[in-house]
Order: structure tokens, then C-alpha cells, then sequence
């Protein structure tokens, strides 16, 4: 059995600590075991990180962007193999993964990499003087992600945080401890300087002990909204700056004039993509009247043709939840959703596919005749269930979708074009699409408002996030003092 452990360098550095066992969820057998980090062992990494940072942030911005390049290719180059990590971590569907998550990694290493260099502050002149802005790297910057992007979360936080020249330290979750060692090789392999992007494990506790360093400047979560606010707290002592992608409860409305092939095709894939375990998914469907019984049938006769099974056989559709703590939680849900009242159009079991029996498959679910109090429609359930809903009108439709604490992503199909403007610009949401879903350009910013967090990923908000201002003002006169 392999044991992996805390990495820096490209090198392993046992702790000694008992390791936590790692389950593949499509067996719920453990593959992996995994040491967690040491507190004694983290103050080394993050000295050794600070150290390395002077060296990183005195190069060049296309000094740096250059190893970003390079790993961005290696990781490219390796797509189908880092994919196979990325199942053994997470259980979705390897089709998935090959084409989304993983590729998602090397993309923000490129465009971060491409924009590294073109940095640009402000230049402001005065009477016999002239000022100007720079924006200059933290320091040692830490991310603490979720389990159900490995590959993606990591990049996303690691590649604006180098690019600007940051170190960076990567706190997996624990269900998903695997991917972030095939990021770390290649970007040592592409050049990067030991220290500059470590590996610590573990849980709470050692995600704890990374929001209370004083020698951490920021943190990064992406994760759930309790345990954002629980960053924050961790983090005030030290006034570190925090980014929160958090969680979401995301609307989808669906207008009497959308095309309503593209609005069956888009509310499954904001639903059942990756199982259901994606933050920003459309698990509230809102759909209008006239059409809501076509939609529907629509939905339920597609939603019968998803293909749930190994993750690693290419002709599946939907692969494994999590865990099976994950996947008690999502069937939970699905027994209080019949109990509130709404009437399970499909799936709404477990599944043991053949060969895989334990484990933790859930078929594709779709609620109708929800009402918008009911927890399966406020609750983020992080499975495949979609809830749908029916409006009478636009007003009312944009108001229930925005009648949530949450506002990661939300989505429109019509049609109209004035409408999507009129729609999308009401919406209460860090990112809208229209007549699409989910799709997140490494140039577009993304991230979420109300108690979806603050921050933004991707873009060059993202590297607003990984730098601060300094302001220089130079007098070009003598110095005329009042003394
Ligand atoms: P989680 O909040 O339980 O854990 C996230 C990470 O935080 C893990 O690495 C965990 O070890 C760590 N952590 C937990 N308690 C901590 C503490 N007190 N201090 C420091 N670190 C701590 O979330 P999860 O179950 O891993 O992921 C699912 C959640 O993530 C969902 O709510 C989902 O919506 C959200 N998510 C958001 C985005 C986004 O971009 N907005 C993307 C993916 C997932």
C-alpha cells in the first residue's frame, strides 16, 4: 500500500503522525494511505516557502510565467494519466475528467503563465513629482480545497498566487489527497524552485493551523460556508486576507421561449454533471407554466438514459459521490423531499452497479411540484437532484431566484436577447449564463456573492487577490520642509 506525505520540492517529508486511510468511491476500497502533516512540520514548510519567495518574486513576470508554461504542457501531455488520479480521488466519470476538471488545471497555469509578465499599476504626475502603483506578491499564500475539483481547485488558487509571485502551500481536502502530487511534479519538473509550491495533509487541523501562521498571508478556501466563516475567525488574529468560493443553491430559470431541447440539455448537465457535485450547479429549476409539463417529460425520459457506473469505463455518464457519508447525506435529502410533498419524477436510489457494489453510486434525481420553502430547494444537497419549480412570470421568477443566501452561479434560457440582459443583470449571482451553464474561461473571473463567498478565481481579479498596492511618490525638487 503507498503512503504519500507532506511535499516540498518534489520530495516527501514523513511526520511520523498516523496516517488516515484514502478510499476510491467507486469500492469504498482504501488505495492510499496518507500521512498527515506535523504543526513542527509546517512552520518548516512555511520558513522554507518565505525563503523561497524572495528568490521567486525577484525574478521577472515572464521569468516566471515561462515554468507556468512549461507545466501547464506537462500536465497537458499528461492528461489521460493524471485524469485516472483524478477518479481514484473523486469517483466522477473519467470522460468528465479528461475533458473538464483536469484540463481546467493546466488552462489557468497557461493563461496565468501568458499574463505573468503584464502586470500594470497607475502613473499619476503632480507639480514637480510623479507617483505610481505596483502590485506586489504577499508572500506565502496557502489554499484549502474542497473534494470535488482536485485538480482544478488547486491550479485555479496555485496559478494567479505564482504567477505574482507568491510561494504557494496546498491543503487538499482529505477525501481527495491524490491529484495535487502530479501537480507538484510537474511544475518541479517545469522548473519551480523548491519550496514554492508545497503539499501539507490532513484535515481540519491542519487547515486550522494554516489560517493562525503568522507567516501565511492569505488563504484561499474553497469549501463549504460554515467552514467559511470559521476562516475568517481563524484568520482575524493575524489580519490574514482571505478568498472564500463557497457553496450555492444556484437557480436556473427556464422561459416559455427558450429552446427547450437546450433547456432539457443545460438543467441536466447543471444538475448531474460530476454526480451533482459541483458548487455552482442549477438545482433550482424554475420553469415557466406553459411549458413546465413538456420540460419535464423532457427531463425524466433523459434522465433515463444517464449511464451511472465505473467511473473508468468511458460510456459512463455518472460516476461514484464521495463517500459514503456523502451519499447518506444526498439519499437523506431524497427521503426528506418525498416528505415535504414533491413528487420523485425519477431516480431517487442508491445504485450497486456489477463489480461495484459498495459503492457510493446514486441515480440521477429529478423533484417535481416543489415549492420554494421546502429544504431539498433552499438546502445545497451536493448530489444529483434537481428541483423543479413553475413560474408565471419574469418579475416573479427573478425573485425567487434571488430569494436565497447564496449567489454563486444562476442561469437564464430564452431566447430573447433583451430579456437575457434584463434577466442576467437582476440576478444575484457572482456569475450568470445564459443558455449554458457552468462554463468558466480562465479569463473570466468567477466567484460568489451574498454567503457564496467574496474573491474571485480566474482573471486578472485573481491576481488582484494574490497582490497588494504599494503607491510611490517621488519628488523630483528639493526638499522644502516647514523646519
Ligand atoms: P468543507 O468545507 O467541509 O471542506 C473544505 C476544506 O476545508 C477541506 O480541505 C477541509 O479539510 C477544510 N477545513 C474544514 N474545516 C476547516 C477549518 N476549521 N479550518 C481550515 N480548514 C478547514 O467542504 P467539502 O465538503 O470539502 O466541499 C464541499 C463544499 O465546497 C460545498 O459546499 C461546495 O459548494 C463547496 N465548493 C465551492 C466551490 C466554489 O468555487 N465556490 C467549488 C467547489 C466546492
Amino acid at each position: 500500500m503507498i503512503t504519500k506525505h507532506t511535499y516540498v520540492g518534489g520530495q516527501p517529508r514523513p511526520s511520523g503522525l498516523e496516517p488516515f486511510d484514502k478510499l476510491y468511491p467507486a469500492t469504498g476500497e482504501v488505495i492510499a494511505k496518507i500521512e498527515p502533516t506535523s504543526l513542527e512540520q509546517l512552520d518548516e514548510v512555511i520558513a522554507e516557502a518565505a525563503e523561497a519567495q524572495k528568490a521567486w518574486a525577484a525574478l521577472s513576470g515572464t521569468e516566471r510565467g515561462r515554468v507556468l508554461l512549461r507545466a501547464a504542457k506537462i500536465l497537458q501531455d499528461r492528461n489521460e494519466a493524471l485524469s485516472r488520479v483524478e477518479v481514484m480521488d473523486v469517483g466522477k466519470a473519467i470522460a468528465e475528467a479528461e475533458s473538464g476538471d483536469v484540463p481546467s488545471g493546466p488552462d489557468a497555469l497557461e493563461y496565468f503563465g501568458g499574463i505573468a509578465r503584464d502586470m500594470p499599476g497607475t502613473f499619476h504626475t503632480y507639480p514637480g513629482a510623479v507617483g505610481f502603483t505596483q502590485r506586489v506578491p504577499l508572500g506565502v499564500c496557502a489554499g484549502i480545497g474542497a473534494w470535488n475539483y482536485p485538480t482544478q481547485i488547486a491550479c485555479w488558487k496555485a496559478a494567479p498566487a505564482l504567477a505574482a509571485g507568491n510561494a504557494f502551500i496546498h491543503k487538499p481536502s482529505e477525501e481527495t489527497p491524490l491529484v495535487a502530487y502530479e501537480i507538484a511534479d510537474a511544475l518541479t519538473e517545469a522548473g519551480l524552485p523548491s519550496g514554492l509550491f508545497s503539499i501539507v495533509q490532513g484535515d481540519a487541523t491542519i487547515g486550522r493551523a494554516l489560517c493562525e501562521h503568522p507567516g501565511v498571508a492569505k488563504v484561499s478556501l474553497t469549501g463549504g460556508v460554515d467552514t467559511g466563516k470559521l476562516i475568517i475567525k481563524q484568520s482575524a488574529d493575524t489580519l490574514k486576507k482571505v478568498t472564500l468560493e463557497l457553496g450555492g443553491k444556484s437557480p436556473l430559470i427556464v422561459f416559455e421561449d427558450a429552446n427547450l431541447d437546450d433547456a432539457v440539455g443545460v438543467a441536466l448537465s447543471a444538475n448531474f454533471y460530476t454526480a451533482g457535485e459541483v458548487c455552482s450547479n442549477g438545482t433550482r429549476v424554475f420553469v415557466h407554466r406553459s411549458i413546465a409539463d413538456k420540460f419535464l417529460a423532457e427531463v425524466v425520459r433523459r434522465t433515463a438514459s444517464i449511464r451511472v457506473g465505473d467511473p473508468m469505463d468511458r460510456d459512463v455518464h455518472m460516476g461514484a459521490l464521495i463517500s459514503e457519508t456523502h451519499m447518506n447525506k444526498v439519499l437523506e435529502y431524497i427521503e426528506i423531499g418525498k416528505a415535504e410533498g414533491a413528487t420523485l419524477s425519477a431516480g431517487g436510489n442508491r445504485v450497486r452497479p456489477q463489480g461495484f457494489e459498495n459503492g457510493y453510486f446514486v441515480e440521477p434525481t429529478v423533484f417535481s411540484g416543489c415549492t420554494d420553502n421546502m429544504r431539498i430547494v433552499r438546502e445545497e444537497i451536493f448530489g444529483p437532484v434537481m428541483s423543479v419549480l413553475v413560474f408565471d412570470d419574469e418579475d416573479e421568477a427573478v425573485s425567487r431566484a434571488n430569494d436565497t443566501f447564496f449567489g454563486l452561479g444562476a442561469g437564464l434560457m430564452t431566447t430573447s436577447l433583451a430579456r437575457a440582459h434584463r434577466v442576467a443583470d437582476q440576478l444575484q449571482s457572482g456569475s450568470v449564463w445564459v443558455n449554458t451553464y457552468n462554463i468558466c474561461p480562465p479569463d473570466l473571473p468567477f466567484g460568489g456573492s451574498k454567503q457564496s463567498g467574496f474573491g474571485r478565481e480566474n482573471s486578472r481579479f485573481a491576481l488582484e487577490g494574490y497582490t497588494e498596492t504599494r503607491s510611490t511618490y517621488i519628488d523630483l525638487n528639493n526638499f522644502e520642509g516647514a523646519y
